[in-house]
């Protein structure tokens, strides 16, 4: 089926034709419709089966455009590299809306992040440890996070970023849609899934 089949609007339906794709992936086929009836989706899927169009399609199609100044989703990514990644997909995707993104990670001072965040945005990409650094200082408000998406969960607990996962979540409202990719599924991943999906959907490929 081709992506006019999924309930996304005309914004998103041309950068997705700019982008080339023209017929969804296993895993875009499966998490689309469910992301987009607002389920919990717990994906496991590796890097290349288009997992990052999975999740952002729909959390686009949600946002959908700019309002306020506080971020209403928080993608989480367990380094720089996939942070960017996952930005540019944004980016993408979102070219015919005004949606705001901010990237957020450590390495580097976090002046500019702050400047951007202040200046009003619909949707943060972060590491986790930079993302609670920013909410320590008093420079994120939380409290409109519905959307939170966790992508290579498994490499973030390989990482050790259980404690600052849980950090997070303690602060953003608890009524809200998750979703979660993973590469692998262990029992880590499943008591993660467990504390932090609701009912979840899973998909697999
Ligand atoms: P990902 O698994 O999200 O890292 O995506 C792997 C690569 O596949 C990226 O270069 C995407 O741009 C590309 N891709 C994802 N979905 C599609 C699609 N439906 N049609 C063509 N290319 C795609």
């Amino acid at each position: 089926q081709p992506f006019e089949n999924f309930k996304l609007n005309k914004q998103l339906l041309e950068a997705v034709r700019d982008a080339g794709y023209t017929k969804p992936t296993p895993i875009q086929e499966q998490a689309i419709p469910l992301a987009l009836a607002g389920h919990d989706i717990l994906g496991i899927a590796q890097t290349g089966t288009g997992k990052t169009a999975a999740y952002v399609l729909p959390l686009l199609m949600k946002v959908k455009y700019a309002q306020g100044q506080h971020p209403r989703a928080l993608i989480l990514a367990p380094t720089r590299e996939l942070v960017m990644q996952i930005a540019e997909a944004v980016v993408a995707f979102g070219k015919y809306t005004d949606l705001r993104f901010v990237s957020l990670y450590g390495g580097i001072g976090p002046k500019t992040q702050i400047e951007k965040v202040q200046a009003g945005v619909d949707i943060i990409i972060s590491t986790p440890g930079r993302f609670l650094d920013l909410y320590k200082k008093g420079e994120i408000f939380t409290r409109e996070i519905k959307t939170m998406v966790m992508d290579e969960a498994d490499k973030m607990l390989d990482m050790g970023f259980l404690g600052q996962i849980k950090g997070i979540l303690e602060v953003i409202p608890v009524k809200r849609q998750n979703l979660l990719f993973s590469a692998t599924f262990s029992g880590k991943i499943e008591k993660l899934s467990y504390d932090f999906l609701e009912f979840p959907e899973r998909v697999e490929i």
